[in-house]
């Protein structure tokens, strides 16, 4: 258990560090021929997988596309070597670039029809491959495979085995290095809203559309260069390489490893490539094997060998209880900082879903430094209303304004960036990521720092971090939520991940916030602190939407109560008034309730 403990108190970086050390000096080691072309083989899978785990585990998008622009990068670095251009990095370069190329164009349609028609455009794309390229004769070969490349060079030098190889691990070590920094910046816990909700994303601001292009797009790159590597290694290649039987071994090694893991890619195309594929007979027979995996794999295996690796780490972990959340300070009166509230306007707005007319010239005028609720029974159009408001639907008629801007019919990330954000009925929370992480990615948007210099770590994405992490402590401090920052995020019990949702709805300074039932679940405690916590955004001058089931709360809360039935508002008006309001005692709360209520408020 010493041992143990001395492993678990290296930094994360180290064990990564170490496999690439290793995986760069097998050339002094030894090894054999055969067995350095596994490592090689091992290497070239695990960049294309890597890849698919982009947009598959991270995107949330299953994209098949992987073998095909892998065959791109092959096919771009054997015609440049045909034609003379022998240096690697030119051929990975070009090869890169291409099946970047290849990504965005078949990504643009797939992603534009949405649901899964990624999916079947690049299903589609991987099974014509070895079509498309029989048909080209001429340099590529066609069916008999591109040959006569001349072997690789580096920088004008002549490269042997050994030097090829070094290529291949330093590339594919560079790779994951680039794959890490991604998925750990605030870039890679976008991607993981995203594939949470995608809802959640647009929410937040986030272009559904281009962050899933992104994923698949980026993730093409090292295929492209995994393809240019393969062309490498025996200098000919054949239509057959990048068939569907390829693309299922990426999808099998992939699932085996973990989607959703960095390193999960590398274990995975490391245990398919020298276990299954090792065996002659087991080719022939490929395809049937990846498929009878991908079926009981898919099944038992989610999270892949990572996550079992993860639970045994997990299990292992003798300091667990050190990392138990402190205990929650004395709690602190909340008060936010002044809020630029905006007055959100909604005028005659019409929704019908087939023949259910959802909406009928509904009307909400909310305004800063006020609480406005929003009650009604069951199915009487709260949800439906909040979600017009943030352009998850468009509108059969009516206008929505926000301060001077009618955002009717934008799209929901335009919408939110005019400064709308909003809490769900049913909490969306990412996985994998930590309390503190969670409420920090409502910052996505405020600052942008790029992709690029995420992965370089550069001054840009530094201070970003560093805002998005300053700004998510301060506000989880705010609603008495600190001692939970380091724990993971789903983890939370449903009233913690409510308030959750209200911090990282809080935290990119909102115009307007829009709360669905955030106090359903609480416990008595979390029902005080909830209230302390809208009453001070409604005092820092926020414009406050709340759709509450818990009258009591709503007449303590609200300044504004509207009351809706069947999609129709029946009545507006004060705390008081709506409490007398006949056809509200009748239609809404029954006579029964509100005497229940008053005798417990007695
Ligand atoms: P509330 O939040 O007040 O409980 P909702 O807004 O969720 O009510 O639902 C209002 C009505 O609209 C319900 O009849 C519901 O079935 C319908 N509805 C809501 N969303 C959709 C949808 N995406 N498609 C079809 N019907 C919907
Ligand atoms: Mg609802």
């Amino acid at each position: 258990m010493v041992v143990w403990r001395r492993i678990r108190a290296l930094p994360s970086w180290a064990p990564p560090l170490l496999v690439a050390v290793v995986l760069v000096s097998v050339p002094l080691m030894d090894l054999g021929m055969a067995t350095t072309r596994q490592i090689q083989l091992a290497c070239v899978l695990a960049l294309v997988v890597s890849g698919l785990n982009l947009s598959l585990g991270y995107g949330g998008e299953l994209a098949l596309g992987q073998a095909a622009m892998y065959a791109a990068g092959a096919y771009t670095a054997g015609l440049l070597s045909q034609a003379g251009h022998t240096d690697l990095v030119v051929q990975l370069l070009a090869a890169g670039a291409v099946a970047l190329g290849v990504g965005v164009l078949t990504g643009i349609p797939g992603l534009r029809l949405g649901s899964w028609s990624l999916a079947m455009t690049s299903f589609f794309l991987v099974l014509l491959v070895p079509d498309i390229m029989a048909i080209f004769g001429g340099p590529t070969g066609g069916r008999n495979g591109l040959s006569g490349m001349e072997p690789p060079t580096l920088f004008g030098a002549d490269l042997d085995g050994d030097g090829f190889y070094v290529v291949i691990a330093v590339v594919t070590v560079g790779w994951f290095a680039v794959m890490r920094n991604l998925v750990a910046s605030r870039h890679g816990i976008a991607f993981r809203t995203l594939k949470q909700s995608p809802v959640l994303a647009a929410s937040q601001g986030v272009s559904v559309f281009r962050m899933k292009l992104l994923a698949y797009a980026i993730g093409a790159f090292p295929a492209g260069l995994a393809g240019a590597l393969f062309a490498n290694t025996d200098l000919f290649i054949s239509p057959e390489a990048f068939g569907f039987t390829f693309a299922t071994a990426v999808l099998a090694a992939a699932i085996l490893g973990g989607v959703a893991s960095v390193y999960g890619a590398a274990v995975g195309a490391a245990v398919m490539q020298f276990g299954p594929n090792q065996s002659t007979a087991f080719q022939e027979y490929a395809l049937l094997f990846y498929g009878g995996f991908l079926i009981v794999g898919g099944v038992l295996l989610s999270g892949g060998l990572t996550r079992v690796g993860r639970l045994v780490v997990a299990g292992l972990d003798t300091r667990a209880g050190l990392h138990r959340p402190v205990e929650p300070g004395e709690p602190t009166v909340p008060s936010f900082d002044d809020l630029d509230g905006a007055v959100l306007d909604v005028e005659g707005i019409e929704k019908s879903f087939g023949g259910n007319r959802a909406l009928r010239g509904v009307r909400l005028d909310a305004r800063p430094g006020k609480v406005t609720a929003l009650i009604g029974p069951n199915g009487s159009g709260k949800t439906t209303l909040l979600n017009m408001i943030c352009g998850f639907y468009r509108a059969d008629a009516g206008r929505i304004l926000v301060g001077d801007a009618e955002t009717t019919n934008l799209p929901p990330h335009r919408v939110a960036s005019t400064g709308i954000a909003r809490t769900f009925q049913t909490p969306a929370v990412p996985e994998h990521v930590t309390v503190l992480e969670a409420v920090a990615s409502g910052r996505y948007t405020v600052d942008r720092a790029s992709m690029f210099s995420a992965v370089l770590r550069l001054p840009a994405h530094r201070r970003a971090t560093q805002a998005d992490r300053r700004e998510a402590r301060r506000i989880l401090d705010i609603v008495g939520m600190a001692h939970l920052r380091n724990e993971i995020a789903t983890d939370l019990p449903l009233g913690m991940r409510r308030m959750l949702e209200v911090a990282r709805a809080v935290v990119a300074r909102p115009r307007v916030l829009l709360f669905d039932e955030v106090a359903s679940g609480l416990d008595e405690n979390e029902l005080v602190r909830l209230a302390e916590v809208i009453r001070a955004l409604r005092d820092a001058g926020a414009t406050v939407v709340l759709v509450e089931h818990n009258f009591r709360l709503v007449l303590e809360l609200a300044d504004e109560i509207v009351v809706l039935a069947q999609g129709e508002v029946i009545a507006e008006g004060t705390p008081a008034e709506i409490g007398r309001h006949p056809r509200v005692l009748r239609e809404y709360l029954g006579a029964d309730v509100v005497g229940s209520d008053r005798e417990e408020a007695r």
